[in-house]
């Protein structure tokens, strides 16, 4: 049966990280944080990488975009590695800019070329809203109809995932008319996984472009943008990037477009960076990902981000996914034998189709299932509420212990013998 969870936290290659976050504390006493899928915690580390910059800005102001190792003409660029690393992508092919919904929009102004023949764009139903309000905004920009051409694809009825076969059998009808595929890395409600290579092929095999949104992947599972051959991706960093609120998001453009000079919202920084500063009046863009970009970055958003990173650098991501499969796997199996009479896992039991992430939904109801939330806030156990009915929970590796999963199944357990 499952192993005690303070020796799993003993023998813990990672247990070492956890110091290297502050973790909120309730009563004195630090709570179990289970919203990394939400809000990453905080790196020790950022608020003296933030200070280093109000202190180039304070000692050297405009100079300081030139003198230093760090100095922030090129800055962007000290990001380029660790977000090649976490997106499985090359160096060319990344970006960190702007945030993820205005990326999503800079990329289907590339990407989504409806024709009189292919206009749908594909999403998933229950699609993140912002995502569904860009693409049905693009939709009407170019003159035509959501209700028409956006095309929601459903888990069959009394399913909470959506089979990778519904996908393959709606390309084979529809293929043809879709001029866009937009897919979750990580469906934020359910939180199952999909695997990106697959959606890809399927995507090239019906002439479709391919874009994916890694909100809930990016630093949660392996991703291989490059070898999945998508279009574009898009992703935020204040969720398991830990880079802090409205944290500069991230962007991906596969290698193949890196010279095309697509249609595009120019902007002088995504231009070619020789010559930028001659400020001409032509638009070049610059190869790769950084031709998308608009202005000069926010400094003071690069820098934790660059924190971060180099966290998972260091930790190294095949650790951080073993640990990841272990913890969730844990509460997951914790979950259900314990309390499974009282509630069901709505996201895929398989490791392979899931992140860290539980969505739960209390048997007994809406009500029954804020009130466990509540129950649990109250004892110092944050989990966070998606409307319906679902409670999410997502235990990093990078500084949730099995013991915090430990204390999530024994206050619910708690919670419903109150209720019986
Ligand atoms: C978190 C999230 C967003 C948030 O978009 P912002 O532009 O960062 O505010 C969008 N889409 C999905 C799928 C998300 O999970």
């Amino acid at each position: 049966m499952s192993q005690d969870p303070s020796h799993l936290d003993a023998v813990d290659p990672l247990q070492a990280f956890r110091a290297e976050f502050a973790v909120p504390t309730m009563a004195g006493r630090e709570i179990a944080y289970f919203c990394g899928n939400s809000l990453g915690l905080m790196p020790r580390a950022t608020p003296t990488a933030l200070s280093r910059v109000t202190e180039q800005w304070q000692t050297q102001a405009v100079e300081a975009h030139f003198t230093d190792d760090d100095a922030w003409m090129n800055y962007h660029e000290l990001a380029r590695d660790g977000l090649a690393l976490i997106a499985g992508a090359k160096p060319i092919e990344v970006v960190a800019m702007n945030t993820l919904t205005t990326n999503l929009h800079l990329m289907m102004v590339s990407f989504y070329r409806p024709t009189a023949q292919r206009r749908k764009i594909l999403i998933e139903a229950r699609a993140f809203p912002s995502d569904r309000h860009a693409v049905a905004s693009q939709i009407a920009f170019h003159g035509g109809d959501p209700a028409v051409d956006l095309i929601e694809l459903a888990p069959l009825p009394g399913a909470s995932t959506v089979d990778p076969a519904q996908i393959e059998a709606l390309l084979e009808r529809e293929g043809e008319r879709i001029a866009l595929i937009l897919w979750p890395g990580v469906q934020y409600a359910s939180g199952q996984r999909f695997d990106l290579q697959r959606i890809a092929a399927l995507g090239a095999r019906f002439g479709c472009a391919v874009g994916f949104d890694l909100a809930h992947a990016i630093g949660n599972v392996p991703v291989d943008l490059h070898d999945s051959g998508a279009d574009f991706a898009v992703w935020c960093s204040y969720k398991y990037l830990n880079a802090g609120p409205g944290a500069i998001a991230g962007c991906f453009v596969h290698e193949r477009h890196a010279h095309e000079h697509l249609p595009r919202f120019a902007g002088w920084w995504g231009h070619q960076a020789s010559t930028r500063f001659r400020m001409g009046p032509e638009f070049v863009p610059t190869p790769g990902a950084d031709g998308w970009q608009l202005s000069n970055p926010s400094i003071l958003s690069l820098a934790p981000l660059r924190v971060s990173l180099a966290q998972f650098q260091r930790a190294g991501l095949p650790a951080l996914r073993h640990k990841s499969v272990a913890l969730t796997g844990w509460l997951a199996e914790n979950l259900i034998t314990r309390l499974g009479d009282h509630l069901e896992i709505l996201t895929p039991g398989d490791p392979e189709q899931r992140g860290c992430q539980l969505s739960i939904r209390v048997r007994a109801g809406r009500q029954a299932g804020r009130d466990a939330f509540e129950f649990l806030a109250a004892a110092g156990i944050l989990c966070d509420w998606r409307e319906p009915d679902v409670i999410r929970a997502s235990p990093v590796p990078l500084y949730n212990r099995f013991s915090d999963c430990q204390r999530l199944v024994d206050a619910l357990d708690e919670f419903f013998r109150g209720q019986a």
